[in-house]
């Protein structure tokens, strides 16, 4: 397990993404570990940043909500090859247009997937993106 890193509340709010006021609501809250560090007249709060797989209200809410959804697609009827990924296909989508800009005139969902059937590219975007990869 890596070390914990200390940082200002600036420093976290930029690192994760968080305003400064929902930096100081977590740590109210005991979701974010912080401490009082420096002298009598200079305190100042030190947040310890949090492991990566820690999610904010947003990201577990979008997991809640994705979570036995299917995201990857076969674009083909033959479920072979890559699978690429889609979060939302809207009923009114009439073509599917995956993460990474392929279009194709139809999709299958795909039952089961191992990271090395799924598009590169949907798996790096998806990954950037923080959303849920729903892999085995
Ligand atoms: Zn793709």
């Amino acid at each position: 397990m890596a070390e914990l890193e200390r940082v200002t509340i600036q420093e976290a709010s930029y690192r994760l993404n968080l305003s400064q006021a929902e930096i100081r609501r977590y740590i109210r809250e005991g979701r974010l570990q912080a401490t009082r560090e420096g002298g009598p007249r200079d305190r100042t709060w030190m947040v310890e940043l949090p492991d990566e797989g820690w999610l904010d209200d947003d990201k577990a809410r979008y997991h809640e909500m994705a979570e036995g959804m299917p995201v990857w697609w076969w674009p083909t009827e033959a479920k072979t090859g890559i699978a690429h990924y889609i979060l939302d296909v809207g009923i009114e989508e009439t073509v599917p247009v995956y993460l990474c800009g392929l279009v194709s005139d139809n999709l299958w969902a795909v039952s089961r997937l191992t990271e090395d059937q799924c598009c590169p590219i949907c798996l790096k975007l998806a990954r950037e993106q923080g959303l849920p990869l729903n892999l085995d």
